[in-house]
């Protein structure tokens, strides 16, 4: 097959990301929404029925012959616009590819033509969703962050899912769980999650675990062979279930995510945690301890406080949506988070403001520093 022969048999498509208008009857402008850059070309009417006719249908010779017929406008330059125009990234190449099942083709297209434009590539998004199809992912804790963490990543295909929360549906979760209507009250929270995540998705496998985390437990078979943990457990609380958790992901070298939670005001977006890349857990905690050791007295006033603290369902969205972004780019590679990775955010409800702390790995971290490696 010669040079020729393979572009002829070629179909493009204008990108659904890029928007195009016409200038002064001259300029086409191109605006690429995932950038927001805009571009101008200087363009003919012949261009413009060119464009037209790339519809993601009709093979290049095609193209060719109609141009030809119509405006005497030669292959050699249906083939020049056609470069011009996939260098400047506003057309791409209708790949029939067997990736993926055409039925999961239709669902996700919007998802792969986003990813597509980070990966410049669109079987390179096809394999991205395909990782997201096979990973197997567990969330410790189905609350109003972990619940929403499961039901993004369905939505966003990750079709292995492992639930694991003791507790039951109460009153208090209506208002701050999407998931959650009235007729769930008194249910298990895995079994109800587990109901609303098989809505979303035919093909998902959900296992559920109805268990609280002692400190006995042995959670190794748990964690072992999974591709990504999710630990919202508040029971007894994050520290003690992020310290347990984590250790065995360090172990097997397994990325988690340490996800949201309220304190005052704020909402946490949590951390990732790559095992030796990002600080874990305990360097973390290290922070922590270092930087709040007077921030408040050891012994509370009111030794037996009832309380529970305050926080909204969009709060709760806010911090749900943020882990669950940060798990998708690492699961599909759209970004390099071991080069590129964020510390654990916080987010200011009443002024809007999201700021990063500024943590790093300890060198002496009992689990990832210097000596443990
Ligand atoms: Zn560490």
């Amino acid at each position: 097959m010669t040079l020729i022969d393979s572009i002829d048999s070629k179909i493009y498509k204008i990108k659904d990301s890029v928007d195009l208008f016409l200038t002064d009857e001259k300029y086409l402008t191109a605006f690429f929404m995932n950038s927001r850059r805009r571009k101008n070309f200087l363009i003919n009417n012949e261009m413009i029925c060119l464009l037209e006719k790339i519809d993601g249908k009709r093979k290049v010779a095609q193209l060719k012959e109609l141009m030809e017929k119509s405006y005497g406008i030669t292959g050699e330059s249906v083939e020049k616009v056609i470069g011009l125009l996939l260098k400047n990234k506003i057309i791409s190449e209708v790949i029939n590819s067997d990736i993926l099942e055409i039925a999961d083709l239709d669902r996700f297209s919007r998802q792969i033509n986003y990813f597509a434009e980070f990966f410049d590539d669109y079987e390179k998004a096809l394999r991205a969703q395909k990782k997201l199809f096979d990973a197997k992912v567990l969330v410790f804790g189905c609350g109003a962050i972990g619940g929403n963490i499961a039901i993004e990543l369905a939505m966003a295909g990750v079709r292995n899912i492992t639930i694991f929360d003791f507790d039951t549906v109460d009153e208090s979760d209506l208002s701050r769980h999407l998931y959650f209507s009235k007729e769930k009250l008194g249910k298990n929270k895995t079994q109800a999650l587990k109901e609303f995540l098989e809505s979303i998705d035919k093909q998902i496998s959900v296992e559920i675990i109805n268990s609280s985390l002692k400190p006995a437990d042995d959670i190794e078979n748990l964690i072992q062979g999974k591709d990504f943990i999710v630990n919202t457990l508040d029971e007894p609380y994050i520290g003690y279930t992020s310290s347990k958790i984590s250790r065995v992901c360090m172990k097997y070298r397994i990325p988690h995510f340490i996800a949201g939670g309220f304190d005052a005001h704020l909402s946490s977006t949590g951390e990732l945690i790559i095992p030796y890349v990002t600080p874990c857990v305990e360097c973390y905690a290290g922070y922590f301890k270092e930087s709040l050791k007077n921030w408040k007295p050891a012994k509370h006033p009111v030794a037996k406080r009832m309380y529970e603290i305050g926080g909204t369902s969009m709060q709760s969205l806010f911090s749900a949506s943020y882990a669950a972004i940060e798990i998708v780019k690492y699961i599909t590679g759209i970004v390099d988070l071991k080069k590129n990775f964020k510390i654990r955010g916080e987010f200011l409800f009443k002024d809007m403001e999201l700021t990063y702390l500024s943590i790093k790995r300890n060198p002496d971290c009992p689990i990832c520093g210097r000596r443990s490696v």
